[in-house]
């Protein structure tokens, strides 16, 4: 039904209203943008900005109230069985000031600066990925962050103090609307002094419990109203919001996610955050580094595997040595411990470097976002593999046997959803390739373009040959094939190097592509998705070698572990960024390779035949659990039923 519905909603339209929500500005030096350029810009990143002054200090107060309070009363088993955080937890972290990091303090919160918003993330996170879930929804997404950068005075008087008290989420998906936003569905008609609010929102985080929630919904055009998706902050209190069900998933289930329903909701004019129709370049500017949350939650994870790695392989003895020294299991470790530490370099330069508002970071959080996201993924799956058959096991089960209650398997399913919400990795790939591939199209845009005329594509083609003839020559030589560039970092100057020749490589990549698939190039989401794929793991690289050549430094450690602690890393992080290096330059030549060398068509055109039932056969054979049996739907099923209901498949 709904696809009839929505059949106006073509794939252009889609795009258009994409294009339409992403912000074009860029007031601030980019290192991500300059990287997919070719133009490696080291100096934008290095030295390695750090925490100083009185941020530094209201950041560390915070860090150990909040790690105390984790610790001593908070028990994540008891959210697990639950599926819910308790209301004294919430309670607590609230007279902590944990629902106000963000917000400043003339309204009532801590002011706290994204670095440690984000490490106070991690250490949330690290006990229950659904409390850091919670903070983060309500703070990255959620109303305070769009009303303190796009709110009127007034707005920002009335609510961010509410804020800083109270729980909020932020309703964008429907039940017909996940990546697509151009069919968003929710309305909000103008009516004297309201706009009235009809509309489902589905998968609603904090949903269940928020007092206050951003919605978005489409203003219809009319005389005086521009209309277009925009952006409301409502009450949830106010008549006719219904939260209809509470959604259960495989991880995360101690958040508060539902079904919330509006019918006929009146929400004042005061409260429209922005201009009609602004609602998602709200969204998504909101997303600049609201994105770098999930990052957070991820390097904690990262952080605790490469604890619980380290330990467990060391004590388990199989085949006459501790599983860590068989080989098979040392490259997990390798892996683990290299990739936690690259995901907080990512994580804590990105937001170090937006503090200082220094850098447009918009393509670094959407890079860290999108890599973490996978990385973390693959480091909760080894670990789970290294563990055996206690890596399956819950930990509940463990406990109950008398055994060390490691929940493996819980992170495993809690860090799933990561690679799907704030922009899946497929989306997250088409987001940062239209940003990579910008300085192509917005010099040939219309030559490219098939509504351009011939005068314009000629036009546009005098332009393009300009820009080209300038920055194609820049590409073919630079400080990457100098033996002695980068001789500050030592053993990692080969690394810097290796980044700065393959960012020229990517570069050329991307203008062969362009030239050779023209508009057609944003179809090829296997091209695109490896050529961003190889930017991530180039930003990897770079953030972990000025990280280590920072921790290195005889001004100590950039993290909050003192220079003194037994486990300041000194020169030992040279030593796990050069591994790490290693490893992310194998993953990088793949991809390389995998740019010209891949089965991208053959998949496609198999794609379109499986979809027309050609290959059904291949299905054959096996039960459908979604479909319910007879002995479900009636009382008293027959045995000719049940088989008369599972002959239907295939
Ligand atoms: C636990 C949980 C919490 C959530 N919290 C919130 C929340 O607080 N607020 C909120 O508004 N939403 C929330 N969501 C929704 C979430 O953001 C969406 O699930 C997500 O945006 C994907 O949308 P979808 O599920 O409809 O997938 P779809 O958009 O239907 O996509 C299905 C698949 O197709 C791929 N795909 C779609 N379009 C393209 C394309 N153009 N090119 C290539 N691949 C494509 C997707 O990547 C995905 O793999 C939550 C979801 C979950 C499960």
């Amino acid at each position: 039904m709904s696809q009839r519905t929505h059949a106006h909603v073509d794939e252009r339209t889609a795009r258009k209203v994409a294009e339409e929500a992403r912000e074009t500005e860029w007031r601030l030096p980019s290192f991500g943008k300059q990287l997919f350029l070719g133009d490696f810009r080291l100096d934008l990143i290095h030295p390695h900005p750090r925490p100083a002054g009185e941020p530094r200090r209201k950041g560390e107060e915070f860090l150990a109230k909040l790690t105390e309070f984790c610790a001593t009363r908070i028990d994540p088993a008891v959210i697990e069985r639950d599926a819910r955080i308790p209301d004294d937890v919430v309670t607590g972290l609230r007279d902590l000031g944990a629902l106000g990091m963000k917000i400043p303090e003339k309204y009532g919160g801590l002011g706290l600066s994204q670095l440690y918003y984000g490490r106070a993330l991690m250490v949330a996170g690290s006990v229950s990925p659904a409390l850091a879930a919670l903070l983060s929804a309500h703070q990255s997404i959620g109303v305070p962050q769009p009303v303190k950068m796009f709110g009127t005075p007034e707005q920002q008087e009335e609510w961010l103090p509410r804020c800083a008290r109270q729980v909020s989420a932020f309703l964008l998906t429907e039940p017909d609307v996940g990546s697509d936003p151009a069919r968003l569905r929710a309305t909000a008609v103008p009516d004297g002094d309201d706009y009235v609010l009809n509309g489902v929102k589905l998968w609603t985080t904090n949903g269940v419990i928020a007092d206050l929630v951003v919605v978005m919904a489409r203003v219809p055009k009319s005389d005086g109203h521009r209309g277009g998706i925009s952006a409301f902050i409502v009450d949830m209190g106010t008549p006719g919001i219904t939260v209809e069900h509470r959604n259960q998933f495989m991880g995360l289930r101690g958040i508060e996610n539902g079904v919330t329903r509006f019918h006929d909701v009146r929400v004042p004019k005061a409260n429209l955050i922005g201009a009609e129709g602004a609602g998602l370049k709200i969204a998504l500017t909101t997303l600049n580094t609201g994105r770098l949350s999930l990052p957070a939650i991820c390097a904690a994870s990262g952080k605790w595997a490469a604890r619980i790695a380290r330990e467990w392989s060391k004590e388990r003895v199989q085949w006459g040595r501790p599983v860590g020294e068989h080989e098979a299991v040392s490259r997990k470790i390798a892996f683990i411990a290299a990739t936690a530490y690259a995901m907080e370099a990512m994580l804590d330069l990105s937001s170090q470097l937006a503090d200082d508002e220094r850098n447009d970071i918009r393509i670094e959080a959407a890079l860290a976002k999108l890599w973490s996201s996978e990385m973390a993924c693959k480091a909760a799956d080894e670990l789970v593999q290294l563990r055996g058959g206690r890596g399956y096991e819950t930990a509940e089960s463990l406990a109950a046997r008398g055994e060390r209650g490691v929940p493996a398997e819980q992170m495993l399913r809690d860090l799933r959803i990561n690679r799907i919400f704030e922009g899946s990795s497929e989306i997250m790939h088409l987001l940062i390739a239209r940003e990579a591939v910008d300085a192509h199209l917005s010099v040939a845009g219309d030559v490219i373009d098939p509504d351009a005329s011939t005068g314009q594509k000629a036009r546009a083609a005098a332009k393009a040959g300009g820009f080209y003839a300038r920055w194609l020559p820049t590409l073919v030589t630079g400080a990457g094939q100098r033996p002695n560039s980068y001789a500050e970092f030592g053993a990692l100057a080969k690394h810097l190097r290796y980044v700065e020749r393959a960012s020229r490589k990517l570069a050329r990549s991307i203008f062969y592509a362009a030239g050779r698939w023209q508009g057609g190039l944003e179809y090829r989401q296997g091209f695109l998705g490896r050529m961003v794929d190889i930017g991530a793991e180039l930003y990897a690289m770079s953030a972990v070698c000025v990280r280590a050549h920072a921790d290195a430094s005889a001004e100590g450690p950039v993290a909050s572990a003192g220079a003194g602690s037994a486990t300041a890393p000194g020169k030992s992080a040279l030593l796990l960024a050069d591994a790490f290096c290693g490893q992310a330059r194998v993953r990088v030549e793949e991809l390389f390779d995998g740019l010209w060398r891949n089965t991208d068509a053959v998949d496609v055109k198999l794609a379109r035949a499986v979809l027309a039932g050609d290959f059904a056969w291949v299905e054959e054979g096996v039960l459908d659990p979604s479909i319910p049996g007879p002995w479900i739907a009636s009382s008293e099923p027959g045995p000719s039923e049940k088989e008369d209901v599972h002959r239907t498949i295939g």
